[in-house]
């Protein structure tokens, strides 16, 4: 057998680079019945609880599939049929769990706010004051489009003092930035293998408030993404209730490993900023600017402008940083030219100044760097 070739490092927020600890333990097969597989699962479950400090309060359950499927798991089993969501809106994810919503069947009502801001607790506030028909808040953490960290905390808060149900899409967050279910008060948080937690893509899960998944029986208009049963299921027999995705469920548990191994949340959100921070200052140096203001950037995920330049088009720039080794992201914002580059994932420290280099040496190759252009002041 030849050996595989050096993969690229993606800069990419999910699926991203892993380690080859974490590929390793694709290595082999397993049997969904077989009770040492069962201990990885019911391992998992317990550790991804203990991130949030949910033991007292919350379950873990979780879900085959992209996070997608997970965040739909958790609308359609959480939010009664008669539900009406209310959803601060400031981007593509954001726009997504609507579209979730609508699909489903729930009422759903957004307050809708422009790419480079936050959401606002104030706002939320107002709503659940002015419209008693609304039964749930549902939120974005990191807002993966432009990269936005939202203030989690503040709307969890304004939700429970309305006494609305909270749901969080915490995708791009969960593992890197504190959410403390001691403190922080919420019905469900949502997140998947192939983040933050640095495992492959393929499974997600919902960090679920007990008494709250205890009532849901009956909601799901879905029999492959309920919740409930998901949940009942796995209690009683320890198993998946359909075929889990071992190899998935086998990486993740050897990636929470290393995670701990790291130092937990504190170190993967500690180097997941200093990321962020290299990334931003080598791309300033080379001319390009972030998109938003550092005060609302999550250190995930980076919105840059694309550089004014004729001979700029992204699919070349994104080929040329490829041939370099590293695997760039394109923008998601409709009213602006920008490219995206993730800060999580596991690379050596050498992996953001490698790929700042990268892009410098694209930008001098397609004749639009420093040398050749005008820096827009
Ligand atoms: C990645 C992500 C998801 C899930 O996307 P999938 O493509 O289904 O894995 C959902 N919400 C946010 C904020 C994300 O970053």
């Amino acid at each position: 057998m030849k050996p595989a070739p050096r993969s690229p490092i993606l800069l990419t927020p999910g699926p991203l680079t892993t380690s080859d600890r974490t590929r390793n333990a694709m290595l082999r097969d397993w049997g969904s019945w077989d009770s040492d597989f069962n201990q990885i699962t019911a391992r998992i479950r317990e550790r991804v609880l203990a991130i949030v400090h949910g033991e007292q309060t919350h379950v873990c359950v979780p879900m085959q599939g992209s996070g997608t499927f997970s965040v739909e798991a958790a609308i359609g089993t959480l939010v009664p049929r008669q539900g009406h969501v209310l959803i601060p809106s400031n981007g593509a994810y954001c726009q997504r769990l609507a579209r979730i919503c609508r699909v489903l069947g729930r009422q759903v009502t957004t307050i809708d706010y422009t790419e480079d801001r936050q959401v606002e607790a104030a706002d939320v506030d107002r709503m659940l004051e002015a419209d008693p028909s609304i039964t749930h808040v549902a939120v974005v953490h990191c807002e993966t489009g432009a990269g936005v960290l939202n203030p989690l905390h503040e709307l969890a808060l304004v939700a429970a003092r309305h006494h609305r149900g909270f749901i969080v899409d915490a995708m791009s967050s969960f593992g890197a930035i504190e959410i403390d279910a001691r403190r922080t008060p919420f019905d469900a948080v949502i997140a998947a293998s192939g983040k933050c937690l640095e495992g492959v893509p393929g499974m997600g899960f919902v960090i679920a408030k007990r008494t709250t998944l205890e009532q849901s029986e009956g909601n799901s208009p879905s029999l492959s993404l309920d919740l409930y049963d998901q949940w009942t299921y796995m209690e009683r027999t320890t198993q998946w209730r359909f075929t889990p995705p071992t190899h998935v469920v086998a990486a993740l548990d050897e990636a929470i490993a290393q995670y701990l191994e790291e130092g937990g949340l504190e170190a993967r959100g500690a180097r997941y900023a200093r990321n962020c921070k290299a990334l931003v200052s080598g791309l300033a140096e080379l001319g390009i600017r972030s998109f938003l203001d550092p005060s609302i950037q999550a250190p995930i995920i980076v919105t840059f402008h694309a550089p004014k330049h004729p001979a700029y088009a992204f699919k070349t720039f994104y080929q040329e940083v490829k041939q370099r080794g590293y695997i760039l992201y394109p923008g998601k914002l409709t009213q602006v030219e920008t490219f995206r580059v993730g800060c999580i994932g596991h690379f050596g420290e050498a992996g953001i100044p490698g790929a700042v280099r990268a892009i410098g040496e694209t930008l001098e190759a397609m004749g639009i760097g420093m040398g050749s252009r005008m820096v827009a002041a």
